[in-house]
């Protein structure tokens, strides 16, 4: 694991110590205990990440298709060989189950083989001409030096699934990493110059401030669009923050997922998804089961089986042998854990299960489930973000639409019935970007990923994944 912790920026093909020489300390969640510590870069920094980008932008960018896509290849390869290193790094400094970790490298990995393969894809058209002695023909042309800003919850997939497509475009990229999981960003950075990524083309700046780093990037007029995975709020700050030189954005912003469960339902199949959706990461995804429903008929008995699924997850350190369920990445996390179930008890909530920090100490908050919750309580409305299943009732599928959709956010959706009318009229109905009708898990790279309502826009993955980093050119051709 030691020779892929890399302590410094990697800008231009190269390893870099903040010009200031500070540092900042990146722990390990599951302990507390120091991992290492990191150059703490600045916006003198990221500037020069910036002309970096800028000037490897041309002959990225004019390079073949095939080039780029072969480059993009040998990274994923790189990867795939460093599987279980980088797997053991991500959980080292994130805290999730190794299995976990295992499984975000190799949808990582999959990202770029997928990006690789769209970048000889990226056609143009013919129009038909609309004047004499004309022709119309447009191109897909990239934008320019792409930032980015990625969360600590998924610290490797995040990262190429902004990068790789934007690479297959043919932009360059100055990434901004989350201060608590700066190593797999840089991990990934060491293997892309193994691979032969060519200086310049992609770019990593650490810090613990990420507001002077990210005015940094949003004030450079050479930086043509942002692409940032986070919280709603700071996406907002940042679409702001944008707006004097008109960057182009992607944001994929917080989520309030619904978990619909109605009395047709396969239960056990419902059960399933729940936990694999609700506690997966310890809760700790934008996608996370947020909010259960659960229909009348069916509720007392999907309390039982969940509660019962529940008592069989293991809390502990992520690489060790069982555990399904880790820490939770900060103290500010678990607070606002303990904050939220403590409002929903206070509002008349009961607790199934656990609803208290483990004896384990640190950062670890029991497997927890609520039920009875109701519209007044935070947790309705705010992402839990840690392994507590808050379950709701309702009674008719029109409640159920309504409650669903009573959010600003519109990321993830679940539906479990075995209607076929019901499952095409929910999924006609919830107002999210993405909807799962008896699957709880969604994300590939061959799908488009994102959200609608104060979730965001943009997609990431699937077909369209090169469009949010292309432009189209049209040129008439005159005088033929
Ligand atoms: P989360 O709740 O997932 O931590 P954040 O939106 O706080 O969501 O963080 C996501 C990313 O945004 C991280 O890389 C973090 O460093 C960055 N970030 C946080 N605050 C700001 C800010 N004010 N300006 C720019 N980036 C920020």
């Amino acid at each position: 694991m030691d020779a892929l912790i890399k302590t410094q920026a990697f800008i231009n093909g190269g390893w870099h110590t903040a010009k200031t020489g500070k540092s900042f300390a990146v722990s390990n969640p599951a302990d507390g205990k120091k991992i290492t510590d990191m150059t703490d870069c600045d916006a003198s920094d990221t500037t020069a990440a910036i002309d970096a980008a800028y000037a490897a932008l041309f002959t990225w960018k004019s390079a073949l298709p095939t080039v780029r896509a072969a480059a993009l290849r040998a990274w994923q390869k790189k990867i795939e060989e460093n599987a279980e290193t980088l797997a053991r790094l991500l959980t080292h400094e994130q805290g999730k189950p190794i299995t976990e970790a295992r499984g975000e490298i190799a949808g990582g990995a999959a990202m770029l083989g997928w990006a690789a393969e769209e970048a000889r894809r990226a056609y143009g058209e013919t129009i038909p001409a609309f004047k004499t002695g004309t022709r119309v023909i447009t191109t897909r042309e990239a934008i320019g030096v792409v930032a980015a800003i990625t969360p600590w919850n998924f610290p490797h997939s995040m990262i190429t699934r902004k990068v790789a497509p934007a690479l297959a475009a043919g932009c360059t990229v100055v990434l901004k990493p989350a201060e608590d999981t700066p190593l797999s960003a840089l991990a990934l950075a060491a293997l892309a110059h193994e691979a032969g990524i060519p200086k310049g083309v992609f770019n990593v700046v650490p810090t613990s401030n990420p507001k002077a780093v990210a005015r940094a990037l949003t004030d450079d007029a050479r930086v043509r669009k942002l692409s940032f995975t986070g919280s709603t709020e700071v996406g907002r700050l940042l679409m702001a923050q944008c707006a004097p030189n008109l960057k182009r954005l992607s944001l994929e912003l917080g989520g309030n997922a619904p978990f619909i469960v109605f009395d047709d339902a396969d239960l056990s199949a419902a059960v399933e998804g729940a936990m694999a959706s609700k506690f997966r990461n310890a809760g700790q995804t934008c996608v996370c089961a947020n909010r259960l429903y659960i229909q009348r008929g069916i509720y007392g008995r999907f309390i039982e089986a969940l509660n019962n699924a529940v008592a069989g997850l293991k809390l502990g350190a992520g690489d060790q042998k069982g555990v399904t369920t880790g820490p939770l990445i900060n103290h500010d996390g678990l607070q606002k854990v303990e904050d939220l179930v403590a409002d929903a008890l206070a509002k008349g909530a009961s607790l199934t299960c656990g609803g208290r920090k483990s004896a384990l100490g640190g950062t670890y908050y029991e497997p927890t489930i609520i039920r009875d919750a109701t519209p007044a309580m935070r947790l309705a409305s705010e992402e839990i973000f840690g392994p507590v299943a808050a379950i709701f009732p309702f009674d008719t599928e029109e409640d159920a639409l309504k409650l669903a959709n009573a959010t600003e956010h519109g990321l993830a959706a679940y539906v479990y019935t075995r209607d076929l009318g019901r499952a095409f009229r929910m999924s006609t109905g919830l107002e999210y970007g993405m909807v799962g009708v008896n699957e709880a898990l969604l994300a590939s790279e061959a799908v488009p990923f994102g959200g609608i309502k104060q979730s965001g826009f943009g997609r990431e993955g699937g077909p369209h994944s090169l469009d949010d980093y292309m432009a189209i050119k049209y040129t008439l051709f005159g005088g033929l």
